[in-house]
């Protein structure tokens, strides 16, 4: 699996449709200070599913909107691509290519697709677990991360560990299946119980 390209419409800083060619070997971005570098990090998390506003350095969703400039007004719209080359398979799907898409309007609509076809934000998020790039990933460590991991407690970096390990995918699927088996014991002892009243 391999980012191939990013494209960013509306999102913080890039108000126009822009384009980043992810060619091999590229191994940074350079720019003066405020001219968006993070802004692209930020934006490939975010069309990873990102739902932390404050991960995203705003307070709200509807900051990652282009909020306007000097000689541009807000948008309504934000989205952001993200192309994978997925001819190895890397990625649990049987398309060599791989493209989702977040959009997000300011009236708080939002929008997952895969390949062009809209989906779930779960959909994307099971794509990516255990990846390297799913939620809460290790890939990217943004400014302020490494504080935090250093401050956290044992049960915080536990979790760092378990996510670098890829214990995290299991644990996920066992809660899941408690809360199935939670909803089913509860459905059975209804059934029961109207069972008892009928008898
Ligand atoms: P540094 O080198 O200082 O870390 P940087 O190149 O990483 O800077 P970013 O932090 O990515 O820059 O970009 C900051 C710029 O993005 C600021 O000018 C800020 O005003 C702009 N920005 C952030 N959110 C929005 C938004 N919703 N709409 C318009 N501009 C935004």
């Amino acid at each position: 699996m391999k980012l191939q390209s990013i494209q960013i419409s509306g999102f913080k800083s890039f108000a126009d449709r822009t384009v980043i060619d992810c060619q091999e070997g590229l191994t940074g971005i350079v720019g003066p200070n405020g001219s968006g570098k993070s802004n692209v990090i930020e934006a490939i998390r975010w069309a990873l599913g990102e739902q932390s506003a404050k991960q995203l350095r705003g307070q709200k969703m509807k900051d990652v909107i282009f909020s306007g400039s000097n000689d541009r007004r807000p948008l309504n719209r934000a989205e952001v691509s993200l192309l994978f080359d997925n001819q190895d398979h890397y990625l649990a799907t049987d398309y060599a290519e791989v493209k989702i898409t977040r959009r997000y309007y300011r009236n708080g609509e939002s929008h997952y697709l895969l390949n062009d076809q809209e989906c779930l934000l779960r959909d994307i998020q099971g794509l990516f677990l255990d990846t390297g790039l799913g939620e809460g990933s290790l890939s990217i460590i943004s400014q302020g991360n490494v504080d935090e991991i250093l401050a956290g407690d044992t049960g915080q970096r536990r979790a760092v560990i378990e996510t670098a390990a890829g214990v995290y995918r299991y644990k996920k699927q066992k809660t899941d299946a408690e809360k199935k088996l939670a909803d089913t014991q509860a459905n059975v002892d209804r059934v029961s119980d109207i069972a008892h009243e009928l008898a």
